[in-house]
C-alpha cells in the first residue's frame, strides 16, 4: 500500500538533511508502529507524505497504491486515501466542526469524481460515528478544536478519520498528553477502523499505546532512517532498555 524507498529530505530554508535514505513498506490491513528518539525525523516523514511546505525531497520515492505521492497536491493525497493526524491539532476559529467535516468529506468526494453527500445523510453519518467515539453533540457544534481539551482534540481527529475513511492512516504521536482513558478511546477508535483494506502507521513514544493498538510490525527510526524492524516485542524492548542500548546493537 505505502512504499517509501530511499527517501531523502532536507529543509528548504536551512541546509539540513533530515531524512537520509528512509525505506518503509506498509501493507494493506497492517498496523505498523514507528518509535525512535526525538529529532530522528518521524514528524518530518509524516509531513512530507502529507505534502506540507518547507521540505525538499532530494532523492527516493513514496507511493500509495503504486501512485507517486510526492507528485500530488495535498488534497489529491487525501483523496487518494492518505490521512494524517497531527501531534498538535490546529484550532480553526469561526468554522464549526460539522461544517469542517462536511467540507473535508465533500472535497474528498469531489476529487474522486463522486457526488456531494446530502445534508441528511451527512448528519446521520456523523452522529453515528460520534456516538461510537463518545463525542457529544456540543463538540460537533463548536468551532474546530477551539477550547477542546487535549483528549477532545484527539478524539476529534479520530472522528475525522472515521468520517473520511482513509485507507492509509498516519497518527503522529496522537497519544502524547493523553490520560489513560483518552488514550484508550483513541485506541478503540483506531481498532474499530482496522480492516483488510486499511493500514495504519502509528508514531509513538509509548509502549502503553501499543498495549491497546496491537501493531503487526514495529520500526525504530534514528537519524533519518529506519534502523531496526521487528514484531511487537521490539516495542517492549524499547520500553525496557531505552533507545541507546537497542541502537548500540545496530550501530
Ligand atoms: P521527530 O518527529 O522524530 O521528533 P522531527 O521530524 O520533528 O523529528 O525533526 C527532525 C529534525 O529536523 C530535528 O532535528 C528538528 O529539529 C529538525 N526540524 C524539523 N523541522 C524543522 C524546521 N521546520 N526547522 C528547523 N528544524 C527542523
Ligand atoms: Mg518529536
Ligand atoms: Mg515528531
Amino acid at each position: 500500500m505505502l512504499e517509501i524507498k530511499n527517501l531523502q529530505v532536507r529543509l528548504q530554508d536551512e541546509d539540513k538533511q533530515i531524512l537520509k535514505g528512509l525505506d518503509l513498506t506498509v501493507e494493506a490491513g497492517k498496523v505498523h508502529a514507528i518509535m525512535g528518539p526525538n529529532g530522528s525525523g518521524k514528524s518530518t516523514m509524516s509531513y512530507v507524505l502529507a505534502g506540507r511546505d518547507g521540505y525538499e525531497v532530494t532523492g527516493g520515492s513514496a507511493t500509495l497504491d503504486g501512485r507517486d505521492l510526492l507528485e500530488m497536491e495535498p488534497e489529491e493525497r487525501a483523496a487518494a486515501g492518505l490521512f494524517l493526524a497531527f501531534q498538535y491539532p490546529v484550532e480553526i476559529p469561526g468554522v464549526g466542526n460539522m461544517t469542517f467535516l462536511r467540507t473535508a468529506l465533500n472535497a474528498q468526494r469531489k476529487a474522486r469524481g463522486e457526488e456531494e453527500i446530502s445534508a441528511g445523510d451527512f448528519l446521520k453519518l456523523v452522529r453515528e460515528k460520534a456516538k461510537t467515539l463518545k463525542i457529544d453533540a456540543d463538540m460537533l457544534k463548536r468551532p474546530v478544536n477551539m477550547g477542546f481539551s487535549g483528549g477532545e482534540k484527539k478524539r476529534n481527529e479520530i472522528l475525522q478519520m472515521a468520517v473520511l475513511e482513509p485507507t492509509m492512516c498516519i497518527l503522529d504521536e496522537t497519544d502524547s498528553g493523553l490520560d489513560v482513558d483518552a488514550m484508550k478511546l483513541v485506541a478503540d477508535g483506531v481498532n474499530a477502523l482496522r480492516d483488510a483494506g486499511r493500514a495504519f502507521l502509528v508514531i509513538t513514544h509509548y509502549q502503553r499505546l501499543l498495549d491497546h493498538i496491537q501493531p503487526d510490525v514495529v520500526h525504530i527510526m534514528a537519524a533519518g532512517r529506519i534502523v531496526k524492524t521487528g514484531g511487537p516485542e521490539l516495542a517492549l524492548e524499547v520500553e525496557k532498555e531505552g533507545y541507546s542500548d537497542i541502537l548500540g546493537e545496530t550501530a
